[in-house]
This record gives structure tokens, sequence and C-alpha cells, in this order.
């Protein structure tokens, strides 16, 4: 198949349109974060734009790249010095345009984080819940009544590395809820949408007791390790509905 190039401009339309941005009131700036060259024909995907992923991009003679975590956070320190500076001075240098969807790409109904979890690891979605939806509520191996220690398992396969359980490996699961990334603190949200477990990226010291007390079980499985595949789809379908070339490129993170 030839591949074609798009315009930066036409990219970031299609992106903010596709992702529905103006929708989401979020900690950093979504879509266009640093402008690059005018014709893209080589995207690069990944979930965090580290300085490991922008040299990667640069030997793959990337045009543009999309992340999940990209700069500008609510709260960081403005000044263009040390790391910081050094990213945006690879970018610049090389021409390339980075693109980052936070929230937009966790919650997106087919391309999104949760939505890709539930598909790796064979959840029926039953609904969403909490703050702006972005937790997903589903059932997996409905009726068969499947041991919390069967979930752990299967999870740690289909990510490849170990799930953190807290809760009771003989309880039975009926209902599973989840959110990618450091989404720990919706634990109490989980609770009240009377999910059994609920599964996230990272976990932190009070997550251990609400999860006892509560009864409901709690799964760190990995903040990168989660958020891999949203990124990766949308990549995906950018190449395949505008026609450019795409390269997902995996920096490993063992948080
Ligand atoms: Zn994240």
């Amino acid at each position: 198949m030839l591949r074609k190039s798009v315009e930066r401009k036409a990219l970031a339309q299609f992106l903010d349109k596709e992702l529905q941005v103006a929708r989401f009131r979020d900690y950093c700036p979504n879509g266009l974060q640093v402008e690059g060259r005018n014709q893209i024909k080589r995207l690069v995907s990944g979930v965090t734009a580290c300085q490991a992923l922008l040299d990667e991009a640069v030997k793959l003679e990337a045009d543009a790249i999309v992340v999940h975590h990209g700069y500008f956070w609510r709260g960081e320190d403005a000044r263009v010095v040390g790391q910081k500076f050094k990213r945006l001075k690879t970018l610049m240098d090389h021409g390339i345009s980075l693109f980052a969807y936070h929230l937009p790409l966790d919650s997106h109904a087919s391309l999104g984080n949760n939505a890709q979890l539930a598909k790796l690891f064979d959840f029926e979605v039953s609904g969403r819940f909490g703050e702006d939806e972005l937790g997903w509520l589903g059932t997996w191996r409905a009726g068969q009544l499947p041991r919390l220690a069967e979930l752990v398992r299967h999870i740690s396969d289909k990510l490849q590395r170990e799930v953190l359980c807290i809760g009771d490996l003989d309880k039975t699961i009926e209902s599973i809820a989840w959110c990618s990334g450091a989404a720990q603190n919706m634990l109490g949200s989980a609770v009240e949408a009377g999910a059994s477990v609920y599964l996230s990226g990272e976990i932190s010291e009070p997550t251990v007791h609400l999860s006892r007390e509560s009864g409901v079980s709690y799964l760190a499985a990995g903040h990168h390790a989660t958020e891999r595949y949203g990124v990766q789809a949308l990549g995906q379908f950018v190449a395949q509905e505008l026609g450019i070339e795409h390269v997902f490129v995996d920096i490993d993170n063992p948080v």
C-alpha cells in the first residue's frame, strides 16, 4: 500500500475531533503540544513523551509523535530548563510535532485505554462510573463465578507482568471495575458502584486499607502496563483512516 502524507493541521483536526477534546477539563493541554514540520508521513506512538521515546522517534525519522502523557501539566515548573529543555530541543531540532491526549484517550469508547483493556482481558462492558464516567464496569466469564486468584492470573498473563492484589484470592468475582493509570483514588467510587474488584495501574498506602475495609479487592496492574494499548490503537486507527505510516514504540516502565 502506497503511504500518504497528511498536513499537520489536518491531523490535529482529525485527532481532536475523534477524541472529542472539547468535552474534557484536563490537567494538561490535549492536542498539538509542540509544532513540527508541515507534512506528516510517519507517526510514532508511545505512552509517555520521555527522552528515550523522542530519541527512538528521531532514529525512525518520524514526523510526529502521539502520546498519552505529554507535557505542560497543571502546576509544573513553567521554565524551559533541564530535561524539559532537552526534550523540547530534540523535537524542535528534528521538526517533530508532539500530540498528546490524556483523559480523552482514557475515555474513548473504542480506542481508549479502558476500552482496549476490556478487549485485552475479554471483559463484557456493562457501564461507566465516577467523575466524567472515567471508570468502567463489566464482567468476566459471567455466570461461571471465577475466583479472584483466576482473575489475577489472567490479568498477569495478558499484561505479561506481576499484578499486585489486595484481597481474598478465594473470593468469587461478580463484577469488575477498572480505570487505567494512576486512578487508585477512584476505589471509593468503585465501592459505591458495587464492584467485587477494582483494577487500576498504581497503588498508594491508603488504598490498601480502603480495599480491606470495603471488601472490594484491589488490583494494581501497572500504570504503564495498563496504558500501552490506547495510544497504540489510536496510532493504528490514524494509519488506517489517513493512510500514513505508524510505529508504536514501547519504552518499558516497571511502574
Ligand atoms: Zn497515565
